[in-house]
């Protein structure tokens, strides 16, 4: 028997049914937020990640799938979503239009990772991009959709965890600083740790060994080193949060994984998911638009990830109450091919009218068709034999209620579609 290849999963049955949950709550929050949806494929140019996301950074160097096509060219599956958006956004010239332009996105991404509960190769993102405009209360508007977000999910105690990264101003002279700090403690740091020391001083900060943790424990933050403009972004959008009573914790460890953030970064963490805790996070990337090629823009914005969201779901209770029977099955009964073809015909207007129906295709009997009908969440079953057919009167039972009446075929249309709002 074949299997899925490692690390990617079939989505199917309640689990897609929730999935779609959560993409039509994503969908109705990008409406009212006013962001626009956009597609990319989910191959790009190798360059573009690692000019982008940073050639250093484990996501590209460790996790990317990288191969060479038919013509020779260098592609990559996207490991992430902001890279291709901002490609998009400049290949189309939306650079030149009315700022700020909103954009989001879902769809699959793949990091080449050890599998584990809540973390695959093929793993699904939504992400929310703003691009253009460099005001605090953006920054504020990406982390505002996240929290009321997962607020709507009734994701509740999830913590925000923020921090300032500063700019290529001021950061060198800050790196400066933790090398400087790290440079007697390498025997101490694991082994990915001494190479970031050298090339990537950042990512010291969120290495997740204890002995690590515990070597940095006292290393110079970043917050004192901000340059004058960094810290009146950072200050303002904190204040912008208090104001709008949106709860954070400033985290001075909080670097992202992704080389191109510049001031603010965040996480939604769920203290009760372990090291999978993170739900989503982002932050401010003004360098980005310009390291693919662009003018300087900036661009600030957020991704979370399903798999990690439909695991939090899972685990807290919170996925809504499925067992709602629903629909109508369409049981005909009788021999005779007038009357089934009659049936059919019924099955397709009832369908034209907005209603969810199925019929039996399986020859089943009456009480078969019953029980199917029982088995599979129908609310209503109409029973159409030959005295039906003659009458033109109809049998409509509600399962539900456990109550039977007759009706007319044009009773029936009428009765149906009055209850269509909740009945499909
Ligand atoms: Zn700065
Ligand atoms: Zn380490």
């Amino acid at each position: 028997m074949r299997r899925a290849p490692r690390g990617t999963r079939d989505i199917l049955l309640q689990e897609a049914a929730r999935w779609q949950f959560l993409e039509k709550i994503f969908r109705e929050m990008c409406f009212t937020y006013n962001f626009a949806e956009i597609h990319t494929p989910i191959f790009e140019e190798a360059e573009l990640f690692t000019r982008s996301v940073g050639e250093e950074s484990d996501v590209v160097k460790k996790e990317m799938y990288i191969f060479r096509d038919r013509g020779d060219r260098e592609l990559a599956l996207r490991p992430e979503g902001t890279a291709g958006v901002t490609r998009a956004y400049l290949e189309h010239g939306l650079h030149r239009r009315a700022q700020p332009v909103k954009l989001y996105y879902f769809g699959p991404m793949f990091r080449y990772d050890r599998p584990q509960a809540g973390r695959q190769r093929q793993f699904y993102q939504m992400g929310i991009e703003i691009f253009g405009s460099g005001d605090p209360a953006t920054d504020v508007e990406i982390i505002k959709f996240t929290s009321d977000f997962f607020a709507r999910l009734g994701l509740l105690d999830l913590n925000l965890q923020i921090n300032s990264v500063g700019c290529p101003r001021c950061r060198p002279f800050y790196l400066e600083q933790l090398r400087n700090f790290v440079r007697d403690k390498t025997a101490l740091l694991c082994r990915d740790c001494r190479q970031r020391a050298r090339v990537n001083p950042l990512r010291l900060l969120d290495c997740k060994n204890g002995d690590c943790r515990a070597a940095l424990k006292d290393s110079p933050q970043m917050e004192a080193y901000l340059c004058p403009a960094c810290r009146e972004h950072f200050t303002a959008v904190l204040r912008l949060l208090k104001v709008l009573d949106v709860p954070f914790e400033v985290d001075p460890f909080l670097v992202r994984g992704l080389d191109y953030y510049t001031n603010t970064a965040f996480e939604f963490v769920s203290a009760s998911l372990g090291t999978q805790g993170s739900l989503g996070g982002g932050g401010r990337y003004d360098q980005l638009v310009e390291s693919c090629g662009g003018p300087p823009v900036p661009g600030v914005g957020m991704a979370a990830g399903v798999e990690r969201i439909a695991l939090a779901m899972e685990k807290k209770n919170l996925w809504p109450n499925e067992d709602v029977p629903s629909g109508i099955f369409l049981a005909v009964t009788g021999s005779d091919n007038e009357g089934r073809e009659e049936g059919l015909a019924l099955l397709y207007q009832l369908r034209a009218q907005g209603l969810k129906v199925e019929i039996d295709y399986l020859n089943r009997s009456l009480k078969a068709q019953m029980k199917y009908a029982h088995r599979h969440g129908f609310r209503y079953v109409i029973i159409w034999g030959e005295e039906e057919r003659l009458s033109k009167r109809v049998k409509l039972r509600d399962l539900q209620a456990g109550e039977q009446r007759e009706v007319s075929l044009q009773e029936l249309g009428h009765l149906l579609s009055e209850q269509k709002g909740w009945i499909k």
